[in-house]
């Protein structure tokens, strides 16, 4: 069976390649290794920098932004840019990609900017160079970085998305995929959803519009889900429960939806509780759905803290 492909950072749990020798311990990435199949790449040994070796640091000279050496006033700008589209552009099928936040080559946002030969940085908002291509390239696909997936949320975010993306290369049929991930992708943007649904429905269904289905699948995990949407399908699909429960039944998943909306119950126990449902009337449509489970349950780390759990 086909995992998600994703390109990591080897810094990340595979190699002593940072400027000083070391390696990241990274508790998502070694979770992560058994579901997934990873490729590392260290941008910075691919140029030929060695191990140990000075450090890098990016620097805004007018309006362009370098890759500097400050102890050797080395440039490697050229060849950092060069070793990216290279690379990027000989990658055959990734799914993600997960890279070393703040570092001055794999960066995806908040990498420090100096001014030209000053030692105080002028911001943290910037790219590293490889990290800005791969924004640049692969900007349908989701791209992380290892402090950011500490969050629950944006991890969340993020493998949903990678295993919708593995399901819908795994899957056969578009109409099959369609049909277990319908809410999902309804919870991603409903527009889109019936633009999808539309294409399956079609009496044939040719190979411009499988195409155009899983374009399309990549256009929808490219929202934001939002908590009044996730509301509204959930209450939708406990509807048709209601009739056959009793008072007290339908007061708890009321008060859970309540609590769910002030943010002091997490979304999962509201997804237990229809499931629940789901299984005592026999639902396996909705039993099914991707949208209880979108990816392995032993992702879900007991090592959170809780922040934010409810997306
Ligand atoms: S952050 Fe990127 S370039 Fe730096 S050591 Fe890690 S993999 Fe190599």
């Amino acid at each position: 069976m086909r995992k998600p492909r994703l390109i990591i950072s080897k810094c990340l749990n595979s190699e002593k390649c940072r400027y000083n020798g070391q390696i990241y311990d990274d508790k998502v990435i070694s979770l992560l290794r058994k579901y997934v199949d990873l490729e590392t790449v260290c941008p910075e040994r691919e140029i030929g920098l060695e191990v140990p070796r000075n450090p890098i640091r990016i620097e805004k000279h007018d309006d362009k932004y370098k890759l500097i050496e400050p102890s050797s006033n080395m440039d490697y700008t050229s060849q950092m840019t060069e070793f990216a589209e290279e690379f990027l552009n000989n990658i055959e099928d990734v799914d993600g990609f997960v890279l070393k936040s703040r570092s001055p080559s794999c960066g995806i946002k908040d990498v420090k900017i100096y001014p030209k030969s000053q030692k105080c940085s002028i911001s943290k908002k910037g790219q590293g160079v490889f990290g800005a291509k791969v924004v640049e390239k692969y900007s349908n696909i989701p791209i992380e970085d290892e402090g950011r997936l500490k969050n629950y949320n944006i991890r969340d975010e993020f493998l949903t998305k990678i295993f919708t993306i593995n399901n819908l290369k795994c899957e056969n049929s578009i109409l099959d995929f369609h049909k277990k991930n319908s809410l999902l992708l309804k919870s991603y943007n409903e527009d889109i959803y019936d633009e999808l649904n539309s294409i399956v429905s079609k009496e044939n269904v040719d190979e411009d519009d499988i195409n155009l289905y899983k374009n399309k699948v990549y256009e929808i995990l490219n929202n934001k889900r939002d908590k009044i949407t996730k509301i509204r399908l959930i209450k939708d699909c406990f509807r048709k429960y209601e009739a056959y429960l009793n008072e007290e039944e339908r007061d708890y998943f009321d008060d859970l939806l309540k609590l769910y909306e002030k943010e002091k119950m997490p979304f999962s126990s509201i997804m237990v509780a229809l499931q629940i449902c789901a299984i005592r009337f026999d639902d396996k449509d909705l039993s099914n759905q991707t949208f209880f489970n979108p990816y392995p349950i032993e992702l879900i780390s007991i090592t959170d803290s809780g922040k934010g759990r409810n997306l």
